[in-house]
């Protein structure tokens, strides 16, 4: 939940998610399990209600592909993400479509997967490019309960429980890195412990909370990793993709003792950040960083200069802090939804918080470096568009996921080889980011209606 007083906390801009996407699978997952709670106490005495949900937008055109549908029925049954591990949508949706209800709590709420998520991309007007409205209807068809949510990237949510969409707009421009740096440098502190004290005063959470969070953000990073270099089955959807992490990975220590076009470790990092980002399509858990569709970029880039620096756990939680802290400025002072601005708020954002994280980690300063590193990793994804084909978190997305993690390490090694400041400041940047956004037609902002995904080009 966005509060009115601080950043987006490190456990928004980093947690637990399925695949595919964020603002269309995890969003409307955690919207229908908070609607579903509410719908069951209204629900009529003497016969269930009916639940009904009407997707807009980005949702409407792009929803079929990122399985938005599917994650409204688990949502509807109660399923966060935590609760999905070891179950696929696909699973937990079938029953419900056998079912043509779900059970909240000892409440039935009749629900027809089929026909009651209405795709309605004819409607212009709306508040947020993802927007969605959740009825509940009496046998007559009557309104009993309406709530409308926008799902504003990252799996961040405004409208009912989750505060107001207009107080998360408000927070645009109050809380820049500059202050935040400023402050850092009065105190003698660093990032990481900025987000910590953070943390415990405008969210009650203490450095124990905070470190176990982050240590099992790392941990199902590593595990995404993990996964997505061992498996090598086709990824759902139309495209018919096969994965490629686990082939590359074999070939990379095939070559190892050879020439590399790239270092090994930006070759090893395009590896990982592609295994995460096929794990994130195929509907797996990863950790959004700061969405699903740039999962890849975060974990590679700190995966890689672990095992190459040997750094300790401790030192990858706090760059973790670090990575949330350039993610949270993003998100409050733009956006990290490519519905709102294109992938440049995606993996464009990724890889600046990759880039700070890599550079802080190295022990670059504070001012001059982490900064830097986050400022050069995103200004470099200026005007990036999102055109996802076929609407599926795929082409170009897994790839994009390569190219931002190799984007962070140069940033973070430029930064780090630099001496003072830059021309443009981070906070320069990320308000450009936000108009460049605002400028981008419709059609390249996650519609599938512009870009790749008018005119694929398939080889032959
Ligand atoms: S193109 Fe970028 S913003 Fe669009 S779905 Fe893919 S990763 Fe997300």
């Amino acid at each position: 939940m966005t509060t009115s007083s601080a950043l987006p906390s490190v456990f928004e801009i980093l947690k637990p998610a399925v695949g595919p996407s964020s603002s269309h699978t995890l969003g409307p997952l955690a919207a229908a399990r908070e609607f579903a709670g509410r719908a069951a106490a209204a629900s009529p005495e003497g016969g269930p209600g009916r639940v009904r949900v009407d997707l807009y937008g980005s949702l409407a055109l792009t929803g079929r592909g990122h399985l938005t549908d599917l994650a409204i029925a688990a949502g509807l049954s109660g399923y966060g993400p935590r609760e999905l591990a070891g179950r696929s949508l696909d699973d937990v949706s079938r029953e419900v479509r056998a079912a043509g209800r779900v059970r909240v709590d000892r409440t039935e709420l009749l629900f027809d997967l089929d026909r009651d998520v209405v795709f309605d991309a004819a409607q212009r007007e709306l508040a947020h490019p993802n927007t969605m409205r959740f009825s509940l209807v009496d046998r007559a068809g009557g309104i009993l309960f309406l709530e409308t949510y926008y799902s504003i990237g990252g799996g961040r949510l405004a409208g009912g429980a989750f505060g107001e969409l207009q107080a998360a707009r408000d927070e645009r421009g109050k809380h820049t890195a500059s202050d935040v740096v400023t402050e850092c440098e009065r105190l003698g502190i660093d990032l990481a412990e900025y987000v910590y004290r953070t943390e415990e005063t405008a969210y009650g959470r203490s450095r124990a909370d905070v470190d176990a969070h982050a240590d099992e953000m790392w941990s199902l990073m590593q595990a995404a990793v993990e996964r997505g270099l061992k498996a090598d089955d086709v990824l759902p959807g139309s495209l018919h993709l096969e994965r490629r992490a686990r082939s590359l990975y074999a070939r990379f220590l095939e070559q190892l003792p050879h020439f590399h076009v790239l270092s090994p470790e930006a070759s090893l990092a395009s590896i990982y950040a592609i295994a995460v980002a096929e794990e994130n399509a195929a509907g797996g858990a990863v950790v959004t960083a700061p969405t699903c569709g740039s999962c890849g970029v975060l974990p590679a880039c700190l995966r890689v200069v672990q095992e190459k620096k040997g750094c300790r756990d401790d030192e990858i939680r706090r760059a973790l802090l670090v990575a949330s802290f350039v993610g949270s400025c993003i998100a409050a002072n733009a956006s990290i939804s490519g519905a709102e601005v294109g992938c440049q708020g995606e993996v464009g954002a990724a890889s600046a918080m990759a880039a700070g994280a890599v550079a802080y980690l190295l022990g670059g300063s504070v001012h001059d470096q982490v900064d830097r590193a986050a400022e050069s990793a995103l200004e470099h994804y200026l005007g990036l568009t999102c055109d996802p084909v076929d609407g599926l978190v795929q082409i170009p997305c897994i790839e994009r996921n390569a190219a931002g993690a190799v984007s962070a390490l140069n940033a973070a090694s430029l930064a780090l080889l630099s001496g003072g400041g830059d021309h443009v400041s981070f906070d320069g940047v990320v308000d450009t980011m936000w108009r460049t956004g605002r400028d981008l037609d419709a059609r390249y902002r996650e519609t599938a209606q512009g870009g790749l995904a008018a005119k694929p080009s398939p080889r032959s």
